[in-house]
């Protein structure tokens, strides 16, 4: 692997600057960030910003790789054996005529070459593949443009340019931090150390301070634990630390799947069998013939006996390994992920395709997922009045009404309490509303965004709020706190804020209860007074009156200071807060999940809810999408918190509601489904889900609103953050699951059939083997492996989703597929072996000018089985259907499949050049049409088979 060596940026000693000096080598500023034409000059000097990938495995490996597969292995040997022979034979002369020496050495090392070059090919396209895939999933990053704070792709990034960090993201580029509060960043993709590291703004450090311990700067690929910040990038693309040292990069993994494994196993198991089964019909057979002529052992085995024995082993050796088996998975597999992207599932770890289809709980979480993520301020509640809230989506025009009399609508610059209230709401928010192209949008997280549309109504902005009461301080928002506050330094003295002449307010927002709890005072009018215990219980009973409706409510505070709070106090200065009120919004169903729900239950897979959010409002929601019934047990997790694993194991299985959760409780809920037996999907998007998304079977991150953390730790992500999109792709991981067992048993019973077929000629008697090498390689990649490829794309059977979901653990035999296997292995051979003891006696009875001396058995045979298959393949597409019950069209792959490769098979007895070189037989219309004739017979059995199947099903019920 070669490291590209990159021009050093201008400087590597960004954290010996101050701020100032790095501001002005980009000659950028602070609060507008770069303009237009500096980010388009910066880009031509810069390039993009992405890393060239090192790693993965080089071609030669991928090459490599191909020719260490043992079923290659064990044709390489059948090559060099078969050469010998063949050595021998020449030596003699006694090739006939115009035969070409060594035909079958070299056909077979050019399958073997071909068949590498193939498979190379594939992996290094799926390798490719995933990688694109990956990149699907880009990130964004959210700078700071001519003023503007807008989002980019994170390719688009460049020095100078003014990023913004907060938890969750991973760092987009190397940068010199600006402003920071809180940050935590994990470095172990750089140094290898996963504590997190404390970051700061105000230090200039010494040169020599060591890459780790550089605290004023924020590495790309380093991740955001805690906390938000501001960085001047200084530098992108290669010319990173990162970049730097591209070789350590995580290259993509083409993770082999259990099946895949299962199957390499499978393939040494068959390989070692083929093996001994050599031996033993070898030494049987010329022990055997040793016995019966009187001879001596080793006469015997140099005789022709001994070399027809051999012939029979190495037909044999190839007839029993399934040579084109592991492309159709890979291929499969790969086109599963495909069909997957399309539904909007992208698959980040291909063992995932394979796992969807046997999962039996969805663990999802509420906002965003179930539902849209699109949220609307209804309904607020000040200590005195109620109002409802008019208005649609983000559009910051509507009225407020109060709720109990018909009153007309109210001003809000005229109650204080709103207006405290809705002070609260815009200035202790992250996200930003802009108008952009006559709609609006939100930049973060939407609940707040519905805060500041609210806040809008009432005429508020953000941005002028930013002048008069900058925020100087801050407690971020994290799932286990349920809260936030911000703290603001109040430049514009305000009465009805600051009575006393604080010079700092904390505005706090975040879960009802929790925020109450840390009340001790309530606004009333424009003052604060005490809290009466009246005056709580009827604060909770609004809060669980607009939850049980389904609505989410946040609850607010303040709290005037004199100081700024030191980082890290959050405990002791949130305390003695002043309760403002109560806003809730309404997040309505996705309307197609109700009807995922149902889907999952009908493929008996069960749905449940994991959120953060209220008991009441979970609820609500569980039960307007059906996957809680009214009366349903709901767990918080506070509960949760109180049960042991044995207790939690004993509920795990009847509750369908999370509520109030924390991160750290997903795991639990994951581990203990897992210890009951159950294949888990959990979906998660902060930083702190990624354990329970590893923990998972299938870790699902959101592709728009998740983290990039959560997504690296995820085997799936949703592009649309759609729950009906993770059923999609359970169904079309069992589409999967169920087209690989199909064309396993199909090519697997084909080489049962022909192994018994070599093994019974010269256990009749019959002089010869009747297949050699060449034609069963033949059969195994091209007349069976065409047809197992258009399988592999058999659209979905219509009851994919109404059956249970198949055992993990189960044998890939399991099911009757073995039994299957073995029983049409043993029908083909009796077809075979009864066509090829009549045609032996017709051939030899009735010789050609082409063939004088009755060979064409043989090709009878050969055209026999490869026929016969055909007719399998097209039975095989459905286990119940028959056939002509089936739209011929709905898979024309495989209709053409089945022309073509019977084309070939024609091919190879009628045109002379294929007929020699497969040393094949021209067969007359008789002859051919008996072999088609038995053929037949192959189909009809598949077809009587499904049946009895079907009379037996209905006598049993
Ligand atoms: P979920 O995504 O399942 O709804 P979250 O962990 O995002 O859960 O939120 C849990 C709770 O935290 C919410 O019910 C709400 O009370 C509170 N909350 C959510 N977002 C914010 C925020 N931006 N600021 C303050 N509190 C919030
Ligand atoms: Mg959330």
């Amino acid at each position: 692997m070669t490291v590209k060596s990159s021009s050093p940026g201008p400087a590597l000693t960004w954290h010996t600057l101050g701020v100032r000096q790095t501001l002005e080598q980009f000659q950028t500023d602070r609060q507008s960030g770069l303009t237009s034409q500096q980010v388009t000059a910066q880009l031509e000097q810069y390039g993009t910003n992405e890393l060239i990938e090192a790693g993965g495995r080089s071609t030669w490996e991928i090459l490599l790789d191909q020719f260490t597969n043992i079923m290659l292995l064990l044709l390489i040997a059948v090559a060099l054996i078969s050469g010998v022979l063949d050595f021998f034979d020449w030596r003699a002369g006694k090739l006939s005529p115009g035969e070409i020496p060594f035909k079958d050495t070299i056909a077979i090392i050019a399958i073997v070459i071909l068949n590498g070059l193939l498979g190379y090919f594939q992996e290094s396209k799926a390798e490719k593949d995933l990688a694109a895939l990956k990149k699907l999933a880009s990130s964004r990053v959210r700078v700071i443009r001519n003023g503007k704070t807008i989002e980019v792709d994170s390719k688009e990034l460049v020095p100078g340019d003014v990023m913004l960090l907060e938890a969750g993201v991973q760092v987009a580029a190397d940068g010199r931090l600006i402003e920071a509060s809180n940050l935590q960043i994990r470095e172990s993709a750089l140094t290898g150390e996963a504590q997190a590291v404390s970051k700061r703004v105000e230090t200039e450090l010494p040169a020599e301070t060591p890459l780790g311990d550089r605290i004023n700067l924020v590495y790309q690929g380093t991740e955001v634990l805690q906390g938000r910040a501001t960085a001047i990038v200084t530098g992108t693309g290669m010319q990173t630390e990162l970049g730097r040292i591209a070789t350590m990069l995580q290259s993509v993994e083409a993770e082999a799947t259990p099946l895949q494994k299962r199957m390499a196993l499978l393939s040494k198991v068959l390989v070692t069998g083929a093996l001994l089964l050599v031996a033993l019909v070898v030494l049987g057979g010329i022990g055997y013939a040793t016995w019966q002529s009187g001879k001596n052992l080793l006469e015997v085995a140099l005789s022709d006996v001994g070399k027809e024995y051999l012939e029979v082993s190495l037909s044999m050796a190839v007839a029993i390994v399934p040579e084109g088996l592991p492309a159709v998975i890979t291929v499969t597999l790969a086109l599963g992920t495909q069909r997957m992207v399309k539904r909007q599932a992208l698959i980040r770890k291909l063992p995932a395709v394979e796992t969807l289809g046997s999962v039996t709980t969805i663990c999802s979480d509420k906002t965003g997922t179930l539902t849209q993520n699109k949220m609307v301020v209804q309904l607020l509640h000040t200590s005195s009045t109620s109002l409802s809230v008019t208005g649609d989506g983000y559009s910051p025009t509507g009225a407020f009404a109060p709720v109990e009399t018909n009153a007309a609508t109210v001003d809000p610059q005229e109650q204080p309490e709103l207006l405290n209230l809705l002070t609260a709401c815009t200035v202790c928010n992250d996200a930003v509303l802009q108008e952009e192209k006559g709609s609006w949008i939100i930049l973060g997280d939407p609940t707040e965004g519905a805060l500041l549309t609210l806040a809008g109504k009432a005429g508020f902005e953000k941005d002028q709020w930013a002048s008069k009461l900058p925020r100087v301080a801050e407690f971020p928002f994290s799932s286990e706190r349920k809260r936030m506050s911000a703290i603001v330094e109040v430049l514009d003295t305000d009465p009805t804020l600051t009575g006393d002449g604080s010079h700092y307010i904390m505005f706090t927002k975040g879960s009802p209860e929790l925020i109450l709890e840390r009340c001790t005072q309530i606004q009333v009018g424009d003052a604060a007074q005490p809290i009466a215990e009246e005056q709580r219980r009827k604060v909770l009973e609004q809060n669980n009156q607009m939850a049980g409706r389904g609505l989410r409510v946040l609850g607010f505070a303040c709290k005037p200071l004199t100081a700024i709070p030191p980082e890290g106090s959050d405990e002791v200065s949130e305390r003695e807060l002043v309760w403002l009120g109560l806003v809730a919004m309404l997040d309505a169903p996705r309307p197609e999940v109700r009807d995922a729900v149902a889907r999952c239950r009908s493929a008996g897979i069960r749905p449940v809810m994991i959120t953060g959010d209220h008991q009441l409002t979970a609820q609500a929601v569980a039960e307007d999408l059906g996957i809680a019934k009214p009366g349903d047990r709901a767990l918080t997790g506070n509960q949760l918190e109180h049960l042991s694993l044995e207790e939690l194991a004993n509920e795990v299985e009847d509750v369908s509601v999370y509520a109030r959760v924390a991160p750290e409780h997903k795991l639990r809920i994951v581990q203990v489904l897992q210890r009951k037996g159950h294949v888990v999907a959990m979906t998660g998007d902060g930083v702190n889900d990624a354990p329970a998304l590893k923990q998972a079977d299938i870790g699902i991150a959101m592709g728009i609103t998740g983290t990039d953390v959560s997504k690296d730790a995820s085997d799936m992500v949703l592009l649309d953050d759609n729950f009906a999109t993770i059923v999609a792709a359970t169904e079309e991981g069992r589409v999967v699951y169920t087209n690989i067992r199909r064309f396993i048993k199909y090519i697997l019973g084909s080489n049962i059939g022909e192994l018994l077929t070599i093994a019974a000629a010269p256990l009749l008697g019959l002089g010869g083997v009747p297949l050699s090498p060449l034609q069963i390689l033949w059969m195994n990649l091209v007349t069976d492996g065409l047809p197992a490829l258009a399988l592999a794309v058999e659209p979905a059977e219509p009851d994919v989703m109404r059956r249970p979901p198949h055992d993990p653990g189960e044998s890939i035999f399991a099911r009757g597929l073995g039994a299957y296997m073995i029983r049409i292995g043993i029908v083909l051979a009796i077809l075979a072996i009864a066509l090829m003891s009549w045609a032996y006696g017709y051939t030899h009875a009735n010789p050609t000018a082409e063939d004088p001396s009755g060979d064409r058995w043989k090709t009878m045979v050969f055209t026999t089985l490869c026929i016969a298959q055909m007719g399998h393949a097209l039975a095989i597409r459905s286990n119940t259907r028959l056939t002509i019950e089936l739209n011929p069209l709905t898979n024309p792959f495989l209709l053409g499949a089945v022309v073509v490769t019977s084309l070939l098979q024609l091919a190879l007895v009628y045109v002379p050049f294929l007929r020699s070189f497969f040393n094949t037989h021209y067969l007359s219309g008789f002859e051919l049409g008996v072999c088609l004739g038995v053929s037949v017979l192959m189909f009809v059995w598949v077809e009587l088979e499904k049946l009895v199947f079907r009379w037996y099903a209905k006598t049993k019920k």
